[in-house]
């Protein structure tokens, strides 16, 4: 009886109750997707406000973006902030604020992906814009410059941590061969040498690949499939993984942009469906967008039914291309998610994927 009895206890325990750490995290990245932005792809697709899956998550929170220099920053600044837990200069790759773009290294800052690898985690990142682009960059790459996409893939090869970013997969297979191929890289050889198989579509990523970039020509991927097939192989290490996952949603072509908001919203919901509750998943924004909904009504398009953009911009949405500096939503659920709560810095999103890991405790703010 009493021998049952522990063994109910140990089910209790270990299986029902929910897990204080995260095994794996998960953080998708909207790129420019602003609340502005969400708000309006919500009233696109739904016809009603906060309607969208990120928009129903239990923990959110508001996320300042500016830079070190500006308040208004850029991809590569703020995501190196969300990164690494250090504001730096707007065009710098995960480096210290001594950094000046092109003119001036500064230290390398040590990012959540390589503190992830230095613990024995496998790691990834999945994007629609070339994987050489400021935001994925900052997770693998250091430099003071966002625009040497040669010097930020090489580093691919050459992981300050483990054994470095194990699955890429995104836009921008030309630029990573020509920038590579011009430091006199043969980058597929390089990579296959490094273990990494390499695929030019979706459907080539096989679940039995260990380490893998896929580099296509194209931004126009299913995102929910990526980020399925990178979960397959990520989560195939007993330590868990860290992935992140951006999307570009700057809305200066509107209706693309709405739609992207939609794609990944949707990507955001099918992950959660698929994995367990030792798994935190975070949305952010690196920066908001110049976009606001001017007008229109319920039960009326938000966008005229013609497709183009010329009409588009005569619809209820006034745009403005460029980024704006408001703050940006933090949307979370799974453990940590609870950190997530009130005005935050966008380099407290580091400390709070550190603190749901269990590697730095609660920072006090
Ligand atoms: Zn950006």
């Amino acid at each position: 009886m009493l021998r049952y009895f522990l063994v109910l206890t140990l089910i209790a325990s270990s299986g029902l109750a929910a897990p204080r750490r995260a095994k794996n995290v998960i953080l998708f990245l909207g790129d420019a997707g602003g609340i502005p932005t969400l708000h309006a792809a919500s009233l696109y697709k739904h016809n009603h406000p906060q309607k969208l899956f990120l928009q129903s998550m239990p923990h959110i929170g508001l996320s300042d973006t500016s830079s070190a220099d500006a308040w208004v920053t850029d991809s590569a600044a703020g995501m190196s902030a969300i990164v690494t837990g250090q504001k730096t200069n707007n065009g710098v790759i995960s480096q210290s604020a001594s950094a000046i773009r092109g003119k001036q290294e500064g230290e390398a800052l040590q990012t959540i992906l390589e503190h992830a690898e230095q613990r024995g985690l496998s790691t990834g990142v999945l994007t629609n814009m070339a994987v050489t682009d400021a935001t994925p960059a900052a997770c693998y790459a250091h430099s003071s410059d966002r625009s040497r996409a040669g010097e930020i893939f090489a580093q691919v090869l050459k992981p300050r941590f483990g054994d470095g970013v194990d699955v890429i997969i995104g836009a921008g297979r030309k630029r990573v061969i020509e920038a590579t191929s011009k430091m006199g890289l043969d980058i597929e050889a390089a990579l296959r040498e490094k273990g990494f198989a390499i695929r030019d579509s979706l459907s080539a990523i096989s679940e039995d690949d260990r380490r893998v970039v896929a580099l296509f020509d194209t931004a126009d991927f299913d995102v929910s499939e990526a980020v399925r097939r990178a979960i397959a192989i990520l989560s195939k290490n007993s330590k868990g993984y860290f992935l992140m996952v951006e999307w570009d949603m700057h809305t200066d072509r509107i209706r693309r942009g709405l739609e992207r908001v939609i794609e990944m919203d949707e990507a955001i919901r099918k992950t959660a469906g698929m994995v367990g509750p030792d798994t935190l998943i975070l949305f952010t924004a690196d920066h908001s967008f110049d976009l606001r909904v001017r007008g229109g009504r319920p039960g009326q398009p938000l966008l005229p039914d013609d497709d183009s953009e010329e009409s588009a911009r005569k619809g209820a949405i006034r745009m403005d291309n460029g980024h704006t500096g408001e703050q940006v939503l933090v949307a979370a659920q799974g453990p940590g998610a609870e950190r997530v709560r009130g005005f935050l810095a966008n380099t407290d999103i580091f400390h709070i994927m550190m603190a749901a890991y269990g590697w730095e405790k609660e920072k006090k703010r």
